[in-house]
């Protein structure tokens, strides 16, 4: 094990599944103290279970909350303060897609509430958590956005938005705080095998052909393939640690290259 995140307080949001999870057990490998933030509590029971195999003994804290939720995010700020002293890294992953469809029938409430979550929980995130970081001269933030923030996608208006808004956020924001030694990026990835995607592929071939309509989708990839969570993990790991400081407001691409494809 190496010992890269020793003494680092991190927090990730939607830390229950996927990408987030992935991302806990490897920093907490490396001997991160973790705040661990989701929607889904039993989610975060099994972050924490797969976290103590491999680090047992790593100090967690659980919150169960909505990044939606303005208080409930300065409640996960402030109970991670209270429990560790301050926080050194900070993953703002927790996200959703949404029900995809034209723009005219997407739906004014599914708009809001995808917005809710993926656009204003990054940014409420980012309000409590930087203010904190702040007092300390250090810190670094690592933004979910998704290729879907840079690129047009289709059927997916409050998705795009939002990851569009995240790439923004994180150049603004970025751009303030180099000064106080905080770094802030965002990840930008493709089409990752988490169980958003598998929900995503059923959403456009139906149960029985989701993985049928998932091998159709990754033939336009230059790799051929889906990305892996760890393959996201260890980027964004290397974005929370000290070894990355002097990378700040950039958005990286972990898509195989699907992005520059023409
Ligand atoms: P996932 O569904 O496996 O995990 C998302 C987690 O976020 C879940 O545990 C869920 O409970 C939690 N969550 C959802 N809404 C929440 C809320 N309001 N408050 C707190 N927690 C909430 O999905 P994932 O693939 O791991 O996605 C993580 C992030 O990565 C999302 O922001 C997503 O948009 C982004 N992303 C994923 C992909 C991909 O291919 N998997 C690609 C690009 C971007």
């Amino acid at each position: 094990m190496s010992k890269s995140f020793e003494d680092k307080v991190i927090i990730i949001t939607g830390a229950g599944s996927g990408l987030g999870q992935v991302t806990a057990v490897t920093v907490a490998k490396d001997g991160a103290k973790l705040a661990l933030v989701d929607l889904n509590s039993n989610g975060l029971e099994e972050t924490k279970k797969l976290i103590l195999e491999v680090a047992p003994e790593a100090e967690l804290l659980l919150v169960t909350a909505n990044v939606a939720d303005e208080a409930a995010v300065k409640n996960y700020v402030d109970e991670t303060v209270n429990k560790f002293g301050r926080i050194d890294g900070f993953f703002n992953n927790a996200g959703i897609e949404g029900k995809q469809n034209l723009t005219e029938d997407f739906g004014i409430d599914e708009f809001h509430k995808v917005v809710n979550v993926n656009l204003n929980g990054v940014f409420y995130g980012l309000k409590y958590v930087l203010a904190e970081m702040k007092k300390n001269g250090a810190g670094s933030v690592v933004n979910t956005a998704s290729v879907g923030g840079i690129r047009g996608v289709g059927n997916q208006s409050g998705y795009s938005a939002s990851k569009h808004g995240v790439v923004g956020l994180t150049r603004n924001s970025g751009i303030e705080y180099g000064q106080f030694g905080i770094n802030i990026n965002a990840i930008a990835p493709g089409a990752i095998m988490t169980p958003m995607v598998e929900a995503s592929l059923k959403q456009i071939g139906g149960e029985e052909g989701w993985e049928e309509a998932g091998k159709e989708f990754v033939s336009a990839n230059p790799m051929k393939r889906f990305g892996k969570p760890q393959e996201v993990a260890n980027v964004v790991a290397f974005l929370l640690s000290d070894e990355s400081k002097f990378v700040n407001a950039s958005v990286i691409t972990i898509d195989g290259g699907q992005s520059y494809k023409y």
